[in-house]
């Protein structure tokens, strides 16, 4: 695999006032093309250092990519850092000329004397069209490595990458696309340290990777594998996800798309079960959320006031439930005083089951960690019920 290094050039990127947006992008995208890169160099408005950065560069790397100092102002050094690097002269092109007055033209204006020097590009340099810019572009080919410029407005940039370059560095180098396929999983009621110690060595594997993302209430696993085609990522990660399922048991409650409502929804709906929803504290945003599953059979209700104790909300979810004749009764109660605490309740013929719980996080994610609780106490009591042929038709 061709070795890249980027070099992005402006004294703005150097004092913080903007970001370098590019050496991402740009290390992003030709990664993905199987492109190794090995460093990436910021150098402010200076041509001397610029070309000691790019003739260092080329010592290391078959590919140099600097991106912007490509204007047509004097401190924009690109051009004459690029030729002092490779030992050549500056000449004009009188086509790149032709073409920077075209663009001038095509905006209405004339351009300027200062605009000649972007028509002047190293020696037998490959020049590279720009039909989203003014500031020419190029190739020097020095041996089997190669110096691109490209212009630092990340959109001339990025056009230029995708039309001009890939393309060129395509036939020169041998470049294997690469594609990233990420599966994730989804885990509730087990805090994020709890799953890192569960999985710890498998989150040190270089591909797949296994990284994991905390959310209030749930946790997301994700295996991310590279490779030449979707079979031979899916190939990768298969075995890594098996041993995530069997690590983790039914701590993890659905992959990529699934939701706790709609897990929660699909056991409901297949046992053609009716479920009553006893809500306080929440809005209705605990109704709404099990809604979004799709439930077959629903009724709801929401409480004005908060229950006083547990044994309380206990004896209203279940009088809810039986007045309502439904298979499952299920309360939530969120109550925010010093701080965060939400009721439980599960009622069904086989059993009722309560608890409190108690959140450490902010106030404002309260309600969406008393949502997640919520939904993954429900389905672990349910399918409970369910697997042991408790409750619903089978
Ligand atoms: P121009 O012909 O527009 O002057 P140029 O190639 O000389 O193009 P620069 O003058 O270096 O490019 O940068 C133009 C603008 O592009 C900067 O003001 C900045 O907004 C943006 N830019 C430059 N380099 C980067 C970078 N590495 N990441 C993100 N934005 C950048
Ligand atoms: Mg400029």
């Amino acid at each position: 695999m061709p070795i890249l290094e980027i070099i992005t050039i402006g004294t703005e990127l150097l004092l913080g006032e903007i970001t370098d947006t590019n050496s991402t992008y740009l290390a992003r995208t030709l990664r993905d093309h199987g492109i190794d890169i090995y460093r990436i160099t910021t150098i402010g408005d200076n041509p001397s250092r610029i070309a000691t950065a790019i003739r260092e560069a080329l010592t290391r790397s078959d590919i140099v990519i600097t991106t912007g100092g490509l204007g047509p102002t004097v401190d924009d050094p690109t051009r004459q850092a690029v030729a002092k690097a490779t030992d050549r002269e500056l000449i004009f092109q009188p086509n790149l000329w032709e073409d920077i007055v075209e663009r001038f033209k095509h905006y209405g204006h004339a351009p300027t004397e200062n605009n000649k020097r972007q028509a002047y590009i190293p020696d037998s340099a490959i020049p590279i069209p720009n039909p989203v810019g003014t500031a020419p572009c190029y190739v020097v080919e020095v041996g089997d490595s190669c110096v691109v410029s490209l212009p630092g407005v990340p959109r001339e940039m990025e056009y230029i990458l995708h039309h001009s370059i890939i393309p060129y560095l395509s036939q020169k180098y041998e470049m294997k696309s690469q594609i990233i396929k990420a599966t994730v999983l989804h885990a509730a009621s087990l805090g994020e340290s709890a799953i890192d110690e569960k999985i710890a060595d498998l989150e040190e594997m270089a591909n797949p990777t296994v990284g994991l993302l905390a959310h209030p209430g749930q946790v997301d696993i994700r295996v991310t594998a590279k490779a030449g085609s979707e079979v031979e990522a899916q190939a990768l990660s298969k075995p890594v996800v098996q041993e995530l399922l069997s690590r983790l048991g039914d701590f993890i409650y659905g992959q990529d798309e699934e939701t706790l409502e709609s897990i929660v929804c699909e056991h409901l709906n297949q046992a053609s079960l009716k479920l009553g929803l006893f809500e306080a504290g929440l809005d209705g945003t605990f109704i709404a959320r099990v809604k979004l599953g799709q439930p077959d059979s629903i009724v709801t209700q929401q409480s004005d006031s908060l229950p006083a104790s547990l044994a309380e909300f206990e004896k209203q979810v279940t009088d809810y439930c039986t007045q309502n004749g439904c298979d499952i009764g299920f309360g939530t109660a969120l109550i925010i005083h010093e701080n965060v605490t939400v009721h439980l309740v599960y009622k069904s013929a086989a059993k009722t089951r309560s608890k409190t719980r108690k959140y450490g996080g902010p106030t404002g994610y309260g309600p969406l960690w008393a949502q997640n609780v919520g939904l993954d106490f429900l389905r672990r009591e349910m399918i409970a019920d369910i697997q042991d042929q408790k409750i619903g038709e089978s």
